[in-house]
């Protein structure tokens, strides 16, 4: 069932995610500030939309994966109002990871004018992406869900709902902090390992078949060469970007002060993240956060 999708924002995430779904038979038409991003897509069977107005004209399906709150909600609510520009028949799935607030607002701004806005942020990193087997966590109704269902599976394998306007959002940070906190402790033990003459490797083996084993020692080491297809193993090119982490972190822990919670672990690994950052660290995968403890981890 071909659609007329469009797309706005193709870059790391976005590029793949749009590939996917002219793969997948759908007509897609793609906005982006870059015009290079722009122009490898249309090599790819994309449509350039030229302008927001442009992109949408005719969509069935409008979709958003942009780097901050910021940019979704100029995207949507901007001078030129796109949300009424959009057809009121069109789906507007946002994939972005931002705050919920922004998203519930925008969700409203969208209702009010007889439009449906889910959010659907994704998990699985660029490599989910290229695969087509990215997670998506979507808040929202459940019938604008079901309907974003068949869309979705074009370009993830999981797709989960995680409850109503905003709830994707929560979810991915809890995930987001985890995730953070997960990798440091990796890190941590390793290192502990490493000190007492232990070859990482073996180590890591050891807790993958223990009670320590986690996503970050199963597909994402952060010991340098224990683990091939790890950012690790290429400097940290590549993969989840340290300011991108600092990000979601810093979302999560905005939340945890709106509902009066509290999150020690969440606090100090954005305090750790941060540091690694303000040292030059930014653009490095966030596995290279092994290097704030304090040895070469060659
Ligand atoms: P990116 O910087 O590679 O891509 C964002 C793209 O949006 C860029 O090409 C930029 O030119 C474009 N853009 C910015 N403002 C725009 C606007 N107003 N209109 C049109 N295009 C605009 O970032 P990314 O890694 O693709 O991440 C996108 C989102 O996905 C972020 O919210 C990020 O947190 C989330 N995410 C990233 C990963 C990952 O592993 N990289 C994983 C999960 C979620």
């Amino acid at each position: 069932n071909s659609l007329r999708i469009a797309f706005f924002g193709i870059g790391n995430m976005g590029g793949p995610m749009a590939r996917n779904l002219i793969k997948a038979g759908h007509q897609v038409s793609v906005f982006d500030l870059s015009d290079s991003l722009v122009a490898q897509l249309v090599e790819a069977g994309a449509r350039a939309g030229g302008s927001a107005e442009g992109t949408v004209e005719s969509a069935d399906v409008v979709i958003s994966m942009l780097p901050s709150a910021a940019a979704v909600a100029n995207l949507y609510q901007g001078a030129n109002d796109l949300l009424s520009v959009i057809d009121a028949k069109a789906l507007i799935i946002d994939c972005s990871t931002i705050d919920a607030a922004t998203t519930r607002q925008m969700a409203a701004a969208a209702a009010e004018r007889g439009r449906t806005l889910i959010d659907a942020p994704v998990s699985g990193g660029v490599g989910g992406a290229e695969a087509g087997t990215l997670t998506f966590i979507c808040g929202g109704p459940a019938a604008a869900v079901e309907q974003a269902r068949p869309i979705l599976a074009a370009m993830g394998r999981n797709i989960f709902h995680a409850g109503d306007h905003g709830a994707g959002q929560i979810a991915k940070i809890c995930n987001n902090m985890l995730l953070a906190i997960h990798m440091l402790g990796t890190c941590e033990a390793l290192q502990l390992g490493v000190d007492n003459g232990l070859d990482p490797a073996v180590l890591s083996d050891i807790m993958l078949a223990s009670s320590g084993r986690n996503w970050s020692l199963e597909v994402y080491n952060p010991w340098p060469g224990v683990m091939e297809t790890a950012p690790a193993s290429r400097n940290y090119q590549g993969g989840f970007a340290v300011d991108l982490m600092l990000k979601d972190l810093g979302l999560a822990l905005e939340n945890v002060l709106a509902v009066r919670g509290n999150a020690p672990l969440g606090t100090l690994a954005k305090n750790l993240y941060g540091l690694h950052a303000a040292r030059g660290n930014g653009r490095l995968d966030f596995s290279s956060i092994q290097q704030i403890l304090g040895r070469d981890p060659q």
